[in-house]
C-alpha cells in the first residue's frame, strides 16, 4: 500500500492505535485530552533502513524497551508489552509499502470522551498507545555528516533529574529542548549544548554529545540529565570494539572548545561532527579521523555491510518477520 506525500515526505498509510490499524487521517486526538494540556506523553524515535539485505528496523527492542521504561517512570501503564509494540513497528512498515522511514511510538494520556476528567491529575485519563511512521532524511542535513554543523552552548539549563527526569523520552521534556533549539537558530547556530544544573555538559537538544582528546572517546555520564541514548550506546560498543579508550565524566564548557574533535549522536542525527561551538573553532574544523572512523564503521553497521560489534543482532529485518509470523500462521 503506497503511503501519501505530504510536502516533501512520504506518510505511512497506516497509524496503530491501541492494537488496530486506522487510516492517516482518523488518527486525531480532542482538544482536551491530558496530553494536549499537561504535556502527559512517553515517545520514541527509531529508525528503519534499506540495508543491503532488505528493510531493517535498527535496535528496536532497545528503542520500545526505552518506550517502556519512560511509560513506568510516568505510571501509564500500557496495555500493550515491548513485543506488542515490536511486532506492530514490523507489520505497519511491511504493509507501508515504505523501505525506510523513521518510527514514532507514543504513548500518551487521551480524553475519555464519557467520562471527561480535566485536571492535572493524570489517573482519570485513559492511556493510549500509537505508532506511526513516514520518510524522513538527515536531520542536521546531508552535508553536515561530511562537514559538521555550528553550534552554541545554550543559555538555558537542561531540566534536572529531581524535577523531569531526562533518563524518560517524556513529550513534556521537549519544551526544554525546544528553548534550547529556538535559542540556537535564532543565534544563527544548528544546534544547541545544554548544561546541567551543576554547569557540565549536558547534551544537546535531541542527542548525546562525544568529546575525542588525545586519541580518547569522552562523554558526559548519564548522572548528567542525559537521555540514555540508543546511538550512545551503539558508538561505545563500536569503539570498545575499535579499541578506543572511553571515559565517561563531567564535561566543563570550556572543554568542548578545546576538544580535538567533537560530535553529536541520536536515532535522527545518526553520528553528525560539530566544527566549532560559540563561533570557537573545534580542532581543525572539519570531521575528525577518529569521529570518520566511527561514523564509517556505524554507517555500515546500520546498512547491514559490517557486523554489529561483538556478535550483537541490531537488526529486525521486516522481510524475515513477516515471514516467521506466515510460517507460524
Ligand atoms: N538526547 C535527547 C534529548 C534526544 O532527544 C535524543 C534523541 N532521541 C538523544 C539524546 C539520542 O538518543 P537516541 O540515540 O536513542 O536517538
Amino acid at each position: 500500500m503506497a503511503g501519501k506525500d505530504v510536502a516533501t515526505m512520504k506518510i505511512g498509510p497506516k497509524v496503530w492505535k491501541n492494537g488496530k490499524f486506522l487510516d492517516w487521517d482518523d488518527a486525531r486526538i480532542h482538544v482536551m485530552s491530558h496530553v494536549v494540556n499537561y504535556g502527559s506523553s512517553v515517545f520514541e524515535g527509531i529508525r528503519c533502513y534499506e540495508t543491503s539485505k532488505g528493510s531493517a528496523v535498527f535496535r528496536l527492542t532497545e528503542h520500545m524497551q526505552r518506550l517502556q521504561n519512560s511509560a513506568k517512570i510516568y505510571r501509564m501503564d500500557s496495555a500493550f508489552d515491548r513485543q506488542a509494540f515490536c511486532d506492530a513497528t514490523v507489520e505497519l512498515i511491511a504493509d507501508s509499502g515504505l523501505e525506510s522511514c523513521y518510527i514514532r511510538p507514543l504513548i500518551m494520556r487521551g480524553l475519555d470522551e464519557d467520562k471527561p476528567s480535566f485536571g492535572v491529575n493524570p489517573f482519570g485519563s485513559p492511556v493510549d498507545a500509537y505508532i506511526a511512521i513516514w520518510q524522513w532524511g538527515k536531520y542536521l542535513g546531508e552535508e553536515a555528516i561530511e562537514n559538521g554543523i555550528d553550534v552554541c552552548v545554550s543559555s538555558w539549563t537542561r531540566i534536572t533529574s529531581n524535577s523531569m527526569p531526562a533518563m524518560a523520552k517524556a513529550g513534556a521534556n521537549y519544551m526544554n529542548s525546544q528553548l534550547i533549539k529556538m535559542e540556537a537558530i535564532l543565534g544563527g547556530f544548528s544546534e544547541g549544548i545544554a548544561l546541567d544544573d551543576r554547569g557540565y555538559v549536558s547534551e544537546g537538544s535531541g542527542e548525546n554529545i562525544f568529546l575525542v582528546n588525545g586519541g580518547k572517546l569522552i562523554t558526559p555520564p548519564l548522572g548528567a540529565s542525559i537521555l540514555p541514548g540508543i546511538t550512545r550506546d551503539s558508538v561505545l560498543q563500536i569503539a570498545r570494539e575499535l579499541g578506543i579508550e572511553i571515559v565517561e565524566t563531567n564535561i566543563q564548557r570550556a572543554a568542548l572548545y578545546l576538544a580535538d574533535e567533537l560530535f553529536f549522536t541520536g536515532t535522527a542525527a545518526e553520528i553528525t561532527p560539530i566544527r566549532s561551538v560559540d563561533r570557537i573553532t573545534v580542532g581543525s574544523g572539519k570531521r575528525g579521523e577518529i569521529t570518520q572512523m566511527i561514523q564509517e564503521k556505524f554507517f555500515n553497521i546500520i546498512l547491514a555491510q559490517s557486523p554489529a560489534p561483538f556478535g550483537a543482532q541490531w537488526h529486525t529485518f521486516i522481510a524475515d518477520s513477516e515471514e516467521k509470523k506466515t510460517a507460524s500462521a
